[in-house]
């Protein structure tokens, strides 16, 4: 776009055609009620690494438990990562309540509109700066995710790979230059995410619903599948991990929490018998030979078979780390963080019953 002679008139068009799609095709989004900053935060913070649908089903939960800046502040983090449980990347919601008592010790609460002053908080990234700043406060600062890389990589014809800097510095660059000639930040931006999401997807994009298909570099091109160029993929591992429930005799499985380590720290597991997934001695166990069920689950680029498992203790492995294992009711395990994939193993097992 930039050896383009009329590069200004069709930055504005795009810019245009993109805010007048959104005010007739967005989605009803719970934040976008209100455009409350707090509500844009936990919806920007939710969305890196999780699916709309998903997020959808937490959002509301969520702000209603800690319906504002101060209430999420309060809150012990064993309440939030509670509240979290099941959405993932637990270091999110971690760095969102350290955010939270931040902005509620340095700014009474407020999140700031100044995008340095965002970025000062704990959590906040260059992209959740601009999207605050852009959605909540309508101002011009631009915003690059996945699916904005995407769009704007095929409406400008951008062959560098994705995860180069050559990439990402030729991005930030037009999504600035587009935002700034936009009318109103918060519907441009919104438009960019939306449109990546529904139209311009990774595969199969839906061409002829584009509001930008006449000026598209990639669509003229025929280049729609070429681009974004690929990174060459990490290798994807496959792991098959027991999972061990063990029981005392009141019916209490034991669990283990996470102390230390960035990916799950506070996090109540079920033992297991792999170091691989969590850096902890594996239990001494006499397990059953027959697994109670089989399930598959994804983390990052693993994934994981888990055998849920019937086991008993071998002698009184437990008490040389006592500290991080406790005994707990299976009806209790929502109360407590815990990933997704405890839940679906206690639900395996009997123990939990599958949410209606
Ligand atoms: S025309 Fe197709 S490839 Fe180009 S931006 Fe629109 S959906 Fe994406």
């Amino acid at each position: 776009m930039s050896a383009r002679d009329d590069d200004l008139s069709l930055e504005r068009l795009i810019a245009s055609r993109l805010e007048r799609w959104f005010s007739v095709s967005q989605r009803p989004l719970p934040w976008r009620k209100e455009y409350r900053p707090y509500h844009i935060w936990v919806s920007e913070v939710m969305l890196q690494q999780t699916r709309m649908e998903v997020v959808l089903q937490y959002f509301e939960k969520f702000v209603n438990r800690f319906p504002n800046i101060t209430a999420l502040a309060n809150a012990t983090l064993d309440d939030v990562l509670t509240a979290w449980s099941g959405l993932g990347y637990y270091r999110r919601a971690r760095m969102l309540h350290q955010g939270a008592q931040m902005v509620r010790e340095r700014f009474h609460s407020r999140l700031p509109r100044d995008l340095a002053t965002l970025t000062s908080i704990p959590g906040i990234g260059r992209y959740t700066a601009g999207a605050i700043a852009s959605v909540s406060f309508d101002l011009p600062h631009p915003i690059v995710d996945g699916n904005v890389a995407r769009l704007l990589a095929r409406i400008d014809g951008l062959y560098d790979a994705l995860g180069t800097s050559a990439l990402s510095t030729a991005e930030w660059s037009l999504a600035g230059r587009l935002v700034a000639s936009s009318e109103s930040p918060r519907a441009f931006n919104q438009a960019m995410m939306e449109v990546g999401a529904l139209i311009c997807r990774p595969s199969a994009p839906e061409c002829p619903a584009c509001p930008v298909r006449d000026l598209c570099v990639a669509y003229a091109t025929n280049a729609v599948d070429l681009l974004p160029v690929k990174a060459p993929r990490a290798g994807v591992r496959t792991m098959q991990i027991p999972l061990y429930l063990i029981r005392d005799a009141s019916g209490a499985i034991l669990m283990r929490r996470e102390v230390e380590g960035s990916l799950m720290s506070g996090i109540f597991h079920l033992p297991h018998g792999s170091r691989e997934l969590l850096d902890a001695a594996s239990l001494q166990v006499i397990a059953s030979t027959s697994s109670l069920g089989v399930f598959r689950h994804t983390v990052t680029n693993r994934r994981i078979e888990f055998l849920v498992v019937s086991a008993g203790l071998a002698t009184d492995s437990v008490s040389e780390t006592a500290e991080e294992y406790v005994w707990i009711d299976p009806r209790h395990v929502p109360d407590i963080p815990h990933p997704s994939y405890v839940r679906k193993a206690l639900e395996i097992a009997g123990l939990l019953k599958k949410p209606s």
